[in-house]
């Protein structure tokens, strides 16, 4: 039967499209297409509380696999826990959820070999068409969007014994610096359930998993846990230091709507994209579901996105290029001493033009000397393109 939408792709966006629309618009055929051989638990997709709408809360509570209350940093100057809660959808509960969704049929190994605003190509051939078309098949690099990277490799422990670990550890940065700003994060699944995952915002996307998962072995060592590995997870994600979004988007124009990490939409400074799915996430439903219409609607909220982004583009910059790598931790316990409405905030992507002037005025993140020439995104947009 043809379907009224094809997702392109089954990873996380295209998933809370799909969510999103079966739940607003019962009865639509909803096709997704993926071609991994089938789902993957090799992601855990975090977000903080406040980062996401109550009806998103009530959405992905079937495939939350934990959740906790509050949330530490950790700086070699100071350490802080934070109230706000923080959840983790894993890939499995994901997958059960789409499952469970009305509507929606999902063929894994279906290798797309092209895609326009009208239908896909499959490998074997297969053309199969629908009046709207979303890709979201993952990041693609564009030379409109000039990024950092934030590369990481988690491992996930089974203790022998209890951890002691309480709650998440956004950021452990008290451990030596390399490649850039190095930190570690922790989630705690049980008791004796650990993930952690050694991270650095570096300038290159080189990333050497076996070196880093020793280092990941030398921090459990160091705080005296043994264990064995149950799962790993690893990943290179973009971090914007300048977009010009208008132009990406007259390029992608006449195609397939682009989503998720292919749209550029991510938060420039932790990389995280579910929150800003979820939000974009809940336009597709509210428009016809045409590949016109549904490209418009996700142009505009892309657009204005991008715009309020420009000052988190700024931060990027500043830690990126005004910086020296060993320094960028200063920046970020910095930072983490700001008020915790206004760190929600910033993780929700809602800052306002007050928390703004409160992270840049006082003692600025960067000299002023430094900052001057990270002022313009410009430079960097044209020695790309
Ligand atoms: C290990 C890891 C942990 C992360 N943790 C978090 C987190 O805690 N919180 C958070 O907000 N973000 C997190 N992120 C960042 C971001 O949320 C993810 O990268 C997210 O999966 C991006 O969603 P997406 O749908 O754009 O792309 P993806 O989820 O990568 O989905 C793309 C899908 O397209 C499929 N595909 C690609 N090409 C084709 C093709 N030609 N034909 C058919 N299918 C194709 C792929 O198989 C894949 O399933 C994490 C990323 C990684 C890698």
């Amino acid at each position: 039967m043809r379907p009224d939408l094809i997702l392109a792709g089954a990873g996380l966006a295209n998933a809370l499209i799909a969510i999103a629309v079966a739940e607003a618009r019962p009865g639509t055929r909803i096709l997704m297409l993926d071609r991994a051989t089938g789902p993957s638990n090799a992601h855990t997709w975090s977000f903080h509380d406040p980062d996401i709408s109550p009806d998103w809360h009530r959405r992905l509570a079937p495939a939350i696999r934990c959740r906790w209350q509050g949330q530490e940093v950790r700086f070699p100057d100071h350490a802080r826990v934070l109230r706000a809660g923080y959840a983790s959808v894993g890939g499995e509960g994901l997958s059960l959820l789409l499952a469970a969704t009305p509507g929606v049929t999902l063929r894994w190994g279906a290798e797309i070999a092209a895609l326009d605003g009208s239908g896909v190509t499959v490998g074997n051939g297969e053309r199969i068409e629908a009046a709207c078309v979303i890709d979201g098949r993952g990041a693609m690099p564009s030379r409109h969007l000039v990024t950092g990277f934030q590369k990481f490799v988690g491992i996930e422990f089974e203790m022998d014994a209890p951890h002691g670990v309480a709650r998440p550890v956004i950021m452990d940065a008290t451990v030596t610096q390399q490649d850039g700003y190095r930190f570690v994060y922790l989630l705690p699944f049980s008791p004796t359930r650990l993930l952690i995952e050694d991270t650095r915002y570096s300038d290159g996307a080189a990333l050497d998993e076996e070196a880093i998962a020793v280092s990941v072995g030398g921090y459990a060592e160091a705080h005296g846990w043994r264990g064995r590995e149950v799962r790993r997870e690893r990943g290179v994600l973009p971090i914007a230091l300048a977009h010009d979004a208008a132009s990406f988007w007259s390029e992608a124009e006449s195609g397939a709507v682009p989503f998720g990490l292919r749209a550029g939409l991510f938060h420039p400074v932790t990389g995280y994209s579910l929150p800003v799915a979820a939000q974009v996430a809940d336009c597709v439903p509210a428009t016809r579901l045409t590949t016109d219409a549904v490209f418009a609607a996700v142009r505009a909220h892309a657009l204005s996105r991008a715009r309020d982004d420009r000052f988190l583009r700024l931060l990027n910059r500043m830690l990126f290029r005004g910086c020296a790598p060993e320094d960028r931790h200063r920046v970020l316990s910095r930072f983490y001493r700001l008020p915790e409405p206004l760190i929600e905030r910033f993780y929700a992507g809602r800052l306002t033009r007050l928390d703004r002037l409160r992270i840049v005025t006082g003692k600025p993140p960067i000299p002023i000397r430094d900052a001057l020439p990270c002022l313009r995104e410009r430079p960097l947009l044209a020695a790309a393109s």
